[in-house]
């Protein structure tokens, strides 16, 4: 696609990534898979040496399939180019790996992904990186805790279990001041509720595993980069083997091409589900920023064009064997980890024992609600018997 800049966001979803004149006129790219690539002559195998990211020169490198998935989100979530792993796990890892080194100090988010957590405390504090959380709120008082040695600051918003909106302009501000690089963990957002790129942030990280792929069957992460950033992360790519296989890059590319259509339904479900929760006498409060009252309202207002299908609901204190007898007999809601699929989930989270730098009191258990493309009223009738269950067992 020629003029993909001026495109609006669903044509972009529609059309970037893909050029089917080159391709026999077949809209859609071939899966090459590939490990070896073949030089002609001598001279073309010494090019590629010297242009090693540009060339087409070895598949854990890049291949047209991992070209075409990048291109296209890269168009979508405004960024200039992308770099694709194996799970967004891979991506956080390479991420903050790109832009760190001994001696370092980051701030991290005290809402992070638990893994993301476990990734710095296990991995990076052992190459010799200071890790430090911050209160996921503190906005453009992130200022006070950048050390000359800080090298990244590091947000999601919002936090994938507990819904803090995080202020992403006020916080990139002040670390850009700093000269430190901003990573942003934005899977809950997707590449289109959310622009990174035009609120300070220098690489948007997704677990395309996710919303993208959006089926509950591939795993993929993604790098969305600046221009700035792009060279220093595909390198750290290349030289970690970060990639992906073909046939998931394009389960991630044909997710991606509906899934303008499919978040607006789960967003309106999501929306439908909490406020049927708020009203029940079992629900102490719902955690969901696109709900005015939220305390993340006005700054997802502010900032993001849309919501998805993920948020909580804090529920009276209850014995363990009630919670059970409503989790355990639910039929349209899977009990499991990951979200983002067309499957509806539900999943008890435990924010207060990881975080370390707030405290999160809750005065019963935290459920995390993924809202799926099934029809709202089925799920209410399916949460609403769990209630009668929980009920029961008291
Ligand atoms: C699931 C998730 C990840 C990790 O993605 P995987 O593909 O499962 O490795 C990262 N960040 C957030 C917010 C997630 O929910």
């Amino acid at each position: 696609m020629k003029n993909a800049r001026d495109a609006k966001p669903d044509t972009l979803l529609s059309h970037a990534g893909r050029t089917p004149q080159a391709n026999f006129g077949i809209i859609n790219p071939p899966v090459y898979h590939a490990s070896t690539v073949l030089f002609p002559t001598l001279e073309a195998l010494e090019a590629s040496d010297r242009n090693p990211f540009e060339i087409i020169n070895y598949g854990r490198v890049g291949t047209p399939t991992s070209h075409a998935f990048e291109e296209a989100v890269a168009a979508v979530e405004g960024g200039y180019r992308a770099v694709t792993a194996a799970s967004g796990l891979a991506a956080i890892a390479t991420a903050l790996s790109a832009f760190t080194k001994a001696g370092d100090h980051v701030l991290m988010t005290d809402s992070a992904y638990g893994p993301t957590r476990r990734f710095c405390n296990d991995v990076l504090t052992r190459y010799g990186v200071e890790v430090e959380y911050y209160d996921p709120l503190v906005g453009a008082g992130i200022s006070a805790l950048i050390r000359p040695n800080t090298s990244v600051v590091y947000l999601e918003s919002p936090g994938s279990l507990t819904f803090e909106v995080q202020d992403v302009p006020a916080i990139a501000e002040a670390a850009k001041a700093a000269g430190t690089t901003v990573l942003l963990d934005n899977t809950w957002a997707t590449p289109l509720y959310f622009k990174p790129f035009e609120h300070g942030v220098d690489v948007s990280i997704h677990a395309a595993t996710k919303y993208i792929v959006g089926h509950a069957d591939a795993m993929l992460g993604l790098m969305v980069c600046s221009e700035d950033a792009w060279p220093t992360v595909k390198k750290t790519a290349v030289r970690f083997g970060t990639c992906a296989g073909p046939d998931d890059l394009y389960l991630g590319l044909r997710g991606l091409r509906t899934m303008g259509v499919r978040l607006k339904r789960h967003q309106e479900t999501s929306l439908a589900l909490a406020d049927w929760l708020a009203a029940r006498p079992e629900v102490t409060r719902v955690l969901h920023p696109a709900r005015p009252g939220d305390a993340g309202h006005a700054l997802w207002k502010r900032d993001f064009t849309g919501a998805c299908g993920l948020f909580a609901a804090e529920f009276k204190a209850v014995p363990k064997p009630a919670l059970a007898a409503m989790l355990d007999g639910l039929e349209l809601f899977g009990m499991g980890y990951s979200w983002g699929g067309f499957e509806s989930l539900i999943l008890p989270v435990h924010p207060t024992s990881i975080r370390t730098a707030t405290t999160w009191k809750a005065e019963g258990p935290l459920i995390r609600f993924h809202a799926g493309l099934e029809d709202a009223d089925d799920l209410i009738r399916d949460l609403d018997c769990g209630f009668t269950r929980l009920n029961a067992a008291l």
